[in-house]
């Protein structure tokens, strides 16, 4: 297959925090796969801007070091780790003061792209985005990458929005949701919007419920004390299942372009209905004899922070009255999985003598670890013995038909870097949309302070609490098997 990849212009890209642990672990090893690939233009450079004091060659060892071991595959090829690396510089930069800024402005070129991606703590957003205008580094052209969180409420989510807005226009700035980059998501789009067969039938009047799960193994270990200052609903529903639910229910854009897609998203969070309090479940991981529990891991034995969370919840518009949303995510559950599953009505009259079942078809979309797309159908057992039927899943991740090509292992930040290179802001969150998302999502988090709610134990390895298996139960449905 001939791969129609869109190329990048030379671009400067300096990286904020670039010695920390997102840095090293993901943004520079992602480069170097989009280096091997050609993506990457002969003259464009990285520069790691940081608090540590070192030069560039320290640099370069420090990210020689980072491509052996969160490099993957890829990193064996010395040779072209080495001509990676010298594509890297540093500067020593104190967000807060003035050293390091000088050097920075004589480093950047204007005439060709350049990026400034701020991997540091949000508290130094404000502090980078004023000295990149007071020292001249930054111009209407430049783009700013922002991590999360993005706030931790509407109010300080909004302060973030206004102190970027100061001094860079909206369509300069990239606040990044890496579910957003993944193969699967884009997949989501091209299967609704580009083909005749699903979106006739996504809606109330075929679409029974939909389910979204983000199961994670690990549990907050050494971030306890970070995490829990946030808790699973911040931290997860707030920014990536409400990016996964929005792409779900969206209507149709009119084009595959920035605004046309984040105004249809936007459309969708404005109509999420307020959650009732019984129908939300919040859990903690529960200790068993070789793990702590979620309290001890927070260092705080009284904390009702949660570290699951599990909501139903409803979209208020024609397309999706009355169909239920059930959102899900939680640490130390039995497997690591992030899908979602659109399950359709069943077909409410069998002709087939003898046959009890209610068939229904589910598409399932598998997010990680690993990418794919099934659709349940309904088929006849083949044999003979009568008309019995089956179900069976359809894969429609189709990686024999497509080749190497269909096993696209680009990662999420990578893709997501060069769209910024390439000025596409689709795959990244608007401003409003966030603070959209923090408007739903601050109530539920009052109500539960409000009522001195506690969370649900849990065991570890488990689906969750009980409690959140019977938010489906009471209504006559399963959650799917959370399964690697
Ligand atoms: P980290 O603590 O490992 O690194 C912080 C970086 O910021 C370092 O390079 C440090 O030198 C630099 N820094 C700190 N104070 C500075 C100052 N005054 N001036 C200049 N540089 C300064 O943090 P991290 O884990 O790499 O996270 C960075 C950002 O990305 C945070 O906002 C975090 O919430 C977000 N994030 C991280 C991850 C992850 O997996 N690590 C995932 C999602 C989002």
């Amino acid at each position: 297959m001939v791969s129609r990849v869109i190329p990048v212009e030379e671009f400067d890209l300096v990286i904020f925090g670039g010695t920390g642990d997102l840095a090293r672990r993901k943004i520079l090893p992602g480069l170097f796969r989009r280096f091997l690939s050609n993506q990457m233009p002969a003259g464009s450079r990285i520069i790691g801007a940081a608090r540590t004091d070192m030069d560039s060659d320290g640099y370069r060892q420090m990210i020689r070091e980072a491509i052996a071991e969160f490099g993957g595959d890829e990193s064996k090829d010395k040779e072209c780790i080495e001509k990676f690396v010298a594509q890297l510089h540093y500067i020593p930069v104190d967000a807060k003061g003035t050293g390091g800024w000088e050097e920075l402005h004589d480093l950047i070129r204007f005439e060709v792209v350049n990026a400034f991606y701020f991997s540091v703590a949000p508290s130094l957003f404000g502090d980078l985005a004023e000295r990149l205008h007071s020292f001249k580094i930054a111009d209407d052209d430049s783009r700013v990458v922002v991590e999360k969180p993005f706030g931790r409420d509407l109010e300080t989510a909004k302060a973030l929005n206004a102190t970027l807005a100061e001094h860079f226009d909206e369509s300069q700035i990239y606040r990044i949701d890496h579910y957003l980059g993944k193969e699967t998501v884009q997949n989501l789009m091209a299967v609704r919007f580009g083909n005749m067969l699903f979106e006739p039938l996504w809606n109330n009047h075929y679409v029974d419920h939909i389910q979204i799960t983000v199961a994670e193994t690990v549990g907050v270990g050494g971030r306890g004390a970070y995490y829990d200052q946030s808790g699973a609903m911040r931290d997860m529903v707030q920014n990536h299942l409400m990016q996964l639910l929005c792409l779900i229910a969206m209507e149709s854009p009119s084009m595959f372009d920035a605004d046309a897609v984040r105004d249809e998203k936007l459309k969708v969070i404005r109509a999420l209905q307020a959650v009732e309090p019984h129908h939300i479940v919040r859990g903690q991981y529960d200790a068993n004899k070789d793990s702590p529990s979620y309290r001890d891991d927070a260092e705080d034995p009284r904390s009702h922070t949660e570290s699951f969370v599990a909501l139903r919840c409803e979209i208020a518009n024609w397309r999706w009255a009355g169909v239920p949303f059930y959102l899900r995510t939680g640490k130390k559950l039995k497997a690591r999985s992030s899908e979602i599953i659109v399950v359709f009505k069943d077909i409410g009259h069998s002709i087939f003598p003898g046959d009890e079942k209610r068939h229904r078809n589910i598409l399932s979309i598998q997010l990680q670890p690993n990418e794919g797309m099934q659709l349940q159908v309904t088929i006849k057992e083949p044999g003979p013995g009568g008309m019995r039927l089956i179900d069976v899943p359809l894969d429609m991740t189709f990686a024999e038909a497509l080749g190497p090509d269909a096993e696209d292992s680009t990662d999420a930040y990578e893709r997501l870097i060069m769209d910024v290179i390439r000025g596409n802001q689709t795959l990244f969150m608007r401003g409003d949309e966030v603070e959209a998302a923090w408007a739903w999502t601050d109530p539920l988090i009052e109500g539960w302070k409000a009522r001195g709610d506690v969370p649900k134990l849990y065991d570890q390895g488990s689906s969750g609490p009980e409690d959140a298996l019977m938010l489906m139960h009471r209504e006559g449905r399963r959650w799917h098997e959370i399964k690697e």
